[in-house]
């Protein structure tokens, strides 16, 4: 005899023990059913969610070929500026190194995609980890595709990156008509994406609420608690890199107060919390660099929007940590050192084609799950926490950028002639 709980017909059980003491064979089909009708409405939740998702991974292509072109175009018009770029050129990379290694060390000691699993399961799609060199020379070589518009339909990040810095690089020793045209282009389309992604980002309450809603029905709450931990993580990090890593730079090689210089910084970092775009904070940004801080405007124009497009500490540090968590949700088990090698590099990358703007953190983030073989689709899960964590690292970000500016105006200044020496 077949009895069937959810059918109504079959007569009310109050809990599974009730059934169990009538029909024990019913509970197994209790089981399936349950299961079977949360698998169903999970799979459209997901679905609905996932045209979200497919909305971000629409733009991020595009997304990231203007974006990318219109910062490395912006460079042109800064020659004469050569030691000033080398210099800004080398911050940039070196606090993104900074904030992405604090990431990576925070999110393997607090491991919050492990959190329930006491010891890590190998999962059963758990691939062998690759060596390092393979590693390494698989990422070089991605990044000189054999065909650039092949890479563009395939959405193989890392070669568009590589082909888009190039080709804006030769834009701008070709130089006159051509590099204008090509800049204003790129702006346009640049100007036409933002708006696009600012639209998509509007939809993001909604998806959220769809992917969290077929999690819970597929995988139950526990994951929530994976969640929080993601977030301590993030803020953690991002805690140590904004308040030690970068105040120890300002006073040692800057020679400044870090204190005093958060005050003056204040109203733009507010800012950069309050509106999680680096773009949109740009303009306080610029006045309070100059006005309350003291740095020149030659530095300040220079430093600050190149800072605002390509330089994003904060980001880098939290694609790090969110695509270790995502990889030990998945994998059942920590990234390998040269998985976390990959997932550093890219998240520079990342962070440097990453817009100025709401949540391209996220879209951007694509670009890793990609190089480590990660289902994007993962990326719905950090979804509902991404706003609040957005607000922290576009803080981060922008806090960076003026440090960049006092340490730059510092070694200007040292540079400028004096009558007593040589
Ligand atoms: N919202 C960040 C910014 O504007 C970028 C990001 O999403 O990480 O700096």
């Amino acid at each position: 005899r077949v009895v069937d709980p959810v059918d109504p017909q079959a007569g009310v059980f109050r809990s599974i023990e009730t059934l169990a003491a009538v029909d024990p064979a019913a509970v197994a089909i209790y089981e399936t059913y349950g299961m079977s009708v949360a698998k169903q409405v999970g799979g459209w939740l997901q679905r609905l969610g996932g045209l979200f998702l497919r909305m971000l991974q629409m733009v991020a292509v595009p997304l990231i070929i203007t974006s990318l072109l219109t910062g490395v175009l912006g460079l042109g018009s800064s020659q004469g500026l050569g030691r000033m770029f080398r210099r800004t050129l080398t911050y940039y990379i070196c606090t993104s190194m900074l904030a992405i290694t604090t990431g990576l060390l925070v999110v393997n000691v607090v491991r919050p995609g492990l959190k329930d699993n006491v010891v890590a399961r190998a999962h059963p799609d758990a691939h062998e980890a690759e060596s390092l060199i393979n590693v390494l020379f698989a990422q070089l070589e991605a990044m000189i595709p054999k065909n650039p518009f092949a890479a563009v339909v395939d959405s193989n990040f890392l070669s568009v990156i590589a082909f888009t810095i190039a080709f804006a690089l030769f834009t701008i020793s070709v130089g006159g008509k051509t590099a204008e045209r090509i800049g204003d282009a790129a702006k346009a389309g640049f100007d036409v994406m933002m708006a696009m992604t600012m639209a998509i980002i509007k939809l993001a309450p909604l998806g959220v609420f769809f992917l969290i809603a077929a999690v819970t029905a597929t995988q139950g709450t526990s994951v929530f608690m994976a969640l929080a931990w993601y977030v301590v993580a993030v803020a953690v990090a991002l805690a140590i890199h904004s308040l030690i890593t970068l105040p120890l730079i300002l006073k040692f090689i800057a020679k400044r107060s870090p204190v005093e210089f958060f005050k003056a910084m204040s109203p733009a970092l507010l800012t950069a919390f309050s509106s999680a775009s680096s773009n949109g904070t740009l303009p306080l940004t610029m006045s309070s660099v100059e006005e309350r801080a003291g740095i020149s405007n030659r530095t300040g124009s220079f430093v600050l929007p190149l800072g605002a497009t390509i330089n994003m500490d904060g980001t880098a540090l939290y694609e790090a940590v969110a695509v270790l968590f995502i990889a030990q949700l998945h994998f059942e088990r920590n990234l390998e050192m040269s998985e976390q090698i990959v997932v550093a590099l890219t998240a520079l990358l990342a962070s440097v084609g990453a817009a100025g703007i709401p949540h391209a953190g996220l879209v951007m983030m694509a670009i890793i799950l990609n190089a480590v073989g990660l289902p994007l689709e993962m990326q719905g899960i950090i979804l509902a926490v991404d706003r609040v964590l957005d607000m922290c690292r576009t803080s981060v970000n922008v806090w960076s950028d003026s440090c960049g500016c006092a340490v730059i105006e510092a070694f200007e200044l040292a540079d400028a002639p004096k009558p007593s020496t040589e």
